[in-house]
């Protein structure tokens, strides 16, 4: 029987997406957009944790989501992950919203839009898409603004040390990973 994801309280969501926004901030400092993402299971435990480490791995894949659904994936013994939910500090790109449908995950949370590459509901919305052949409920902006704010200053500083360094400057003027 399928389990549904644990029924988090607004207090419990922007608990937990405070702690996320402030594990990226401090891990945002080794060089990588700063992203986190954890995975919940139905009990609320935690059983998958990611940070962005594209760059430090030089790893087209390594977005935080994927990384907590494998961590998760694993943990369960499982590549079905209906009970659990996901939370992560930017709306997911393309790529990892095609792969929470993939997992079958049930419930994704997110913090700050991307208004450029958000893909559950900026730019497309794969989790209503017509190719989903699973639905998972989705709930966008917990801590949105304060997730926001941290990426923008990530990218100032970014901008001012490639001035500083004399490097080009970094390729986005995106808050995406
Ligand atoms: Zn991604």
């Amino acid at each position: 029987m399928v389990q549904s994801p644990i029924d988090l309280s607004p207090t419990q969501m922007q608990a937990w997406m405070g702690r996320l926004i402030e594990r990226a901030r401090r891990f945002g400092e080794r060089g990588d957009v700063p992203v986190c993402a954890i995975v919940l299971d139905q009990r609320g435990r935690c059983i998958g944790h990611g940070m962005n480490q594209r760059e430090l791995n030089n790893d087209p894949l390594g977005h935080a989501e994927l990384m907590a659904i494998r961590q998760a994936c694993l943990l369960q013994d499982d590549w079905r992950l209906n009970d659990c939910t996901l939370l992560v500090t930017l709306e997911p790109c393309p790529m990892c919203a095609g792969a929470l449908v993939q997992a079958r995950v049930g419930q994704v949370i997110f913090a700050a839009t991307d208004p450029k590459r958000g893909a559950l509901g900026s730019t497309i919305n794969l989790a209503t898409h017509t190719s989903a052949h699973h639905r998972m409920s989705v709930i966008g902006g917990v801590r949105g603004e304060e997730a926001k704010v941290m990426l923008s200053g990530w990218f100032k500083q970014q901008r001012r040390r490639s001035v500083g360094t004399g490097e080009a400057p970094f390729q986005t003027d995106s808050t995406t990973c």
